[in-house]
């Protein structure tokens, strides 16, 4: 690796250090929002998906497999589609120092042989 090079990588780095600095609340899952008949004889609904009633919103994530799921209101849904996205960011910044550090670190062990 050349010293151009390696610097690069030292900048991206530090670039991806403060980003995870800046990151929000995380919270697992995914956001879902949805329509739904309610199933009473002679509601609007009856008429089909585009009389359905909603929208509802629900936040959904896994707890050792098993799913959970919270209804929320379309502001709350707000709130936590942000925190959401957020850990969405984090593991994505997180992967990308993974790849970085993989490439330094078998630079560094091959400048290590004796
Ligand atoms: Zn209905």
């Amino acid at each position: 690796m050349s010293i151009g090079k390696s610097s690069d990588v030292g900048l991206r780095y530090d670039r991806l250090r403060r980003s995870l600095a800046r990151i929000g609340f995380v919270c697992k899952g995914s956001m879902i929002k949805r329509h739904m008949p309610c199933g009473r004889s002679g509601c609007r609904c009856v008429a089909g998906p585009s009389h359905w009633h909603g929208p509802y919103f629900q936040w959904t994530w896994k707890v050792k497999g098993k799913t959970v799921s919270v209804r929320l209101t379309a502001q709350q849904a707000k709130l936590m589609s942000g925190y959401v996205l957020n850990d969405r960011r984090l593991r994505r910044v997180v992967d990308e120092m993974r790849d970085l550090s993989l490439k330094v670190v078998q630079e560094k062990l091959k400048a290590t042989v004796l």
